[in-house]
């Protein structure tokens, strides 16, 4: 086993959760799917095909246990909204598959809700919606810039709507809030949960799992895996590759995917009044306008889980356990957090953990589906994947299933991203791009303007 690999992950989620044991995959096994990485992609995958057919055979590979990537690792938020924002959609498809998308996103957050209310997943779920603060005049321009582009593809108030400062502070009191932008269309939930609860449902669906083997190879029908007893050759009829940050350690997917480090930090339970003090009754899920994204909820157990992305990208996208914590990130998520909520100035923090993204060239994400080498993919939501891999999901499992198409399929079915730039383009390239974000924060925040230059350059090289 690669020492990569050696460490669990120290997240809060992981103290309750997350204790499979799967065995490695055997020579003599064959199977009509088989799907790579046990994260919500493969899981949901598993899920939507065994509805589309229950009698497939279908087998879950590993190369540690179910949710030892991002889905067992993340903030929490079920969100119907991404990086993709509808104008970057509708420029890669049209007005119409931009808001197709958007729909589907926002009907996989009720989707899920159902599911996980009728298979009795105690995941801490609570759709509570999501709040995005203002925390300067640039900022507040910026979140009624978002709402504004909402109404152009004909969104209205249920989408996405304005709070006052007064009427954000009654949701949450933040410090030095100008206001914020509400839509209820967010869950918070407890991720790793999610993950056994599904892993769990789909044990009951004759789904075989393995732990322990790491998939070396994808050919047609043949996938390579290693396992304690060496390579072993599995054959089946489809194979889906579902292994988003991790992409990149398989030889001939080594630019398709980009791993980004997210951090995370979690509190002790706060005390009772301080929650008064705070409000937040209705679990919301919080961020900010500034350009490096955080994302914060209040968990189900009265914690604060706050998250911050921006870390520096690994040179050759290295990925691996000695990245999973970040004193330097964690301190400043830290002090973000602090400034963000003063009143638990003497609340600890018991957890800090971190964990790898997948982001495509364009930063768009995809459900590919090749009926000649009978190979599909899915992923490249960068950090948005919890609600975004079950609508994923269904259009790899409807594609391949050959059942319930849509008349137009979504913009991400067969999207094909650029390849990223061979090394060292690659790692002076992304770190650019987070500098540069880093650098118009600073600005916003020293003088109240925009950095011009800065943010015309973001927007050349980020589409
Ligand atoms: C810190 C953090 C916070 C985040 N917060 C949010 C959030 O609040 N909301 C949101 O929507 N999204 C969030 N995201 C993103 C979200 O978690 C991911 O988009 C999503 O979990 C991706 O799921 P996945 O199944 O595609 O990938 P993963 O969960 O990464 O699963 C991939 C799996 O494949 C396995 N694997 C990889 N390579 C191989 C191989 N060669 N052989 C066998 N197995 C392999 C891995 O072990 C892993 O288990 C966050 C991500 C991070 C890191």
């Amino acid at each position: 086993m690669e020492k990569a690999f050696a460490q669990w992950p120290r997240s809060l989620w992981a103290d309750n959760s997350l204790k499979w044991d799967f065995p490695e995959i055997e020579l003599s096994n064959s199977f009509d799917v088989v799907i790579v990485g046990a994260g919500y992609s493969g899981l949901w995958t598993a899920h939507h095909l065994l509805n589309f057919n229950p009698s497939l055979s279908v087998a879950i590979l590993d190369a540690r246990q179910p949710g030892f990537g991002a889905s067992g690792r993340n903030g929490g938020w079920c969100s119907a909204f991404s990086p993709m924002s509808l104008e970057a959609v509708a420029s890669q498809s049209d007005r119409q598959g931009a808001i197709e998308l958007q729909n589907a996103l926002v009907a996989s957050v009720d989707e899920i809700g159902s599911y996980v209310a009728n298979s009795g997943i105690d995941c801490g779920w609570h759709k509570g919606g999501t709040l995005s603060f203002a925390s300067s005049q640039l900022q507040l321009q910026r979140i009624k810039e978002t709402i504004e582009m909402s109404r152009a593809f004909g969104y209205d108030d249920s989408f996405m709507t304005y709070l006052t400062s007064d009427q954000a502070e009654n949701r949450v009191r933040i410090r030095g809030s100008h206001g914020a932008s509400y839509s209820p269309h967010c869950a918070a939930l407890h991720p790793a949960q999610l993950i056994d609860g599904l892993v769990n449902q789909l044990l009951t669906r004759n789904v075989q799992f393995f732990g322990s083997s790491q998939v070396t190879d994808i050919n047609p029908h043949q996938i390579l895996a290693n396992t304690s007893h060496g390579t072993i050759s599995i054959d089946t009829k489809w194979i889906v590759r579902a292994t988003e940050g991790f992409t990149a350690r398989m030889k001939q997917y080594r630019r398709d995917v980009a791993p980004l480090y997210s951090y995370m930090i979690a509190t002790e339970p706060l005390s009772d009044s301080q929650w008064r003090d705070i409000g937040w009754t209705n679990r919301e899920t919080v961020s900010d306008g500034r350009n490096l994204v955080i994302y914060v909820q209040r968990t189900s157990d009265g914690r604060i889980a706050y998250g911050g992305r921006g870390a520096p990208y690994k040179f050759a996208s290295r990925i691996g356990s000695n990245f999973d914590n970040n004193p330097k990130i964690h301190s400043l998520i830290e002090k973000s957090m602090r400034e963000m909520f003063p009143s638990i100035d003497d609340v600890a923090v018991t957890h800090r953990w971190g964990g790898a993204l997948g982001v495509h060239r364009d930063w768009f994400a995809s459900a590919k589906v090749d009926h000649t080498t009978h190979i599909a993919s899915l992923g490249g939501y960068v950090g948005d994947g919890v609600a975004f891999s079950y609508v994923a999901a269904r259009e790899v499992a409807r594609n391949i299933v050959g059942e319930g198409q849509h008349e137009r399929p979504l913009p991400i079915v067969n999207h094909v991203s650029p390849r990223w730039e061979p090394e060292p383009f690659r790692y002076v390239g992304i770190n650019s791009i987070l500098r540069l974000t880093e650098r118009a924060d600073e600005t916003e925040r020293l003088t109240g303007r925009k950095n011009r230059f800065v943010n015309w350059l973001l927007g050349r090289l980020i589409p």
